[in-house]
C-alpha cells in the first residue's frame, strides 16, 4: 500500500479515537452538575425536614411550660378559694374576688394558647410524617442515582485513558512528515487534527467542502486540509 494511503488509513483510526474522545467528555461534563443538583436535593429534603422539627421541639417546649403555668394558677386558685371561705370582712373578700377573677382569665388565656399549640403541634407533626415518606421514597433513588454517575465518571476516565494510550500507539506508525503536520494542527485546535468528511461537510468545523475535494478526500489517496478550519480531512463511513 502507498505511504500516504497507509498514513491516512492511520489517521482515520485517530479520528475515531477523537471523536470518541469528544462524546466521552461531553459525557463527563454532563456528570458534575446532575451530582451537584442531587447533592442540594437531598440537603434540602433534610433542611426541611429538621426545620420543622425544630418548630416542633419549641412547640412542645411551649406546651410544658404553658402546663406548668396552668398548673400553678390552678393551685394558686384553689388556695384563693379557700383563703376567701375564712374572711369575713366584705371589702377584703370582695378584693380577693377580683383576685379570683384574673387569676381565672390568666388561666383562660393560657388554655387559648394551648389549643393554638395543639392545632399547630398536629399539623407539623403531619408535615413531618409526609416529609419522612418523600425522604424515604426519594433518597434512596438520588443516593442510588449519585452512586451510578460517580461510577460512570470513573468508567469514563478509564476509557478516556485507554482512549489516549491508544493513540498514541497508532502515531508511530503515520511517516513523519504527516505525522509532525497532524501534530501542529493538533495543537492549533486542542481536540483533533484530523476530521471526518460525512456528505461534503467537514466534521471538524462543520463548513462545506467544495465537491472536487470532496471527490478527491473520499479516495483516501492524498493528504487534503479543510480549506476553512485546517484539519486534514480523511473519509470514512460514518454511523
Ligand atoms: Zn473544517
Amino acid at each position: 500500500m502507498p505511504v500516504v494511503e497507509e498514513d491516512i488509513r492511520y489517521l482515520i483510526q485517530i479520528v475515531k479515537k477523537d471523536m470518541e474522545i469528544k462524546e466521552k467528555k461531553r459525557m463527563l461534563g454532563n456528570i458534575p452538575p446532575r451530582i451537584k443538583a442531587i447533592d442540594r436535593e437531598l440537603r434540602k429534603m433534610d433542611d426541611d425536614l429538621n426545620e420543622t422539627k425544630q418548630i416542633l421541639d419549641k412547640l412542645d417546649t411551649e406546651k410544658r411550660h404553658i402546663d406548668q403555668e396552668i398548673k400553678a394558677h390552678q393551685a394558686e386558685l384553689a388556695k384563693k378559694k379557700e383563703d376567701q371561705n375564712v374572711v369575713k370582712d366584705n371589702k377584703v373578700f370582695k378584693a380577693m374576688n377580683a383576685e379570683i377573677e384574673y387569676i381565672s382569665k390568666k388561666i383562660d388565656q393560657a388554655e387559648e394558647r394551648m389549643l393554638v399549640i395543639l392545632e399547630d403541634g398536629e399539623v407539623r407533626r403531619g408535615e413531618v410524617a409526609a416529609m419522612t415518606n418523600k425522604i424515604n421514597s426519594e433518597k434512596n433513588k438520588l443516593v442510588a442515582e449519585k452512586e451510578k454517575l460517580e461510577q460512570e465518571m470513573s468508567v469514563t476516565d478509564d476509557a478516556l485513558k485507554i482512549l489516549g494510550d491508544e493513540k498514541v500507539r497508532i502515531l508511530p506508525h503515520i511517516s513523519e512528515g504527516v505525522r509532525r503536520l497532524y501534530g501542529r494542527i493538533l495543537v492549533a485546535k486542542g481536540d483533533s487534527g484530523v476530521a471526518n468528511l460525512v456528505g461534503d461537510i467537514c466534521q471538524g468545523c462543520y463548513s462545506r467542502v467544495p465537491p472536487q475535494t470532496a471527490h478527491e478526500v473520499r479516495r483516501n489517496d492524498q493528504i487534503l486540509k479543510c480549506e476553512v478550519c485546517g484539519r486534514i480531512l480523511v473519509y470514512y463511513e460514518s454511523k
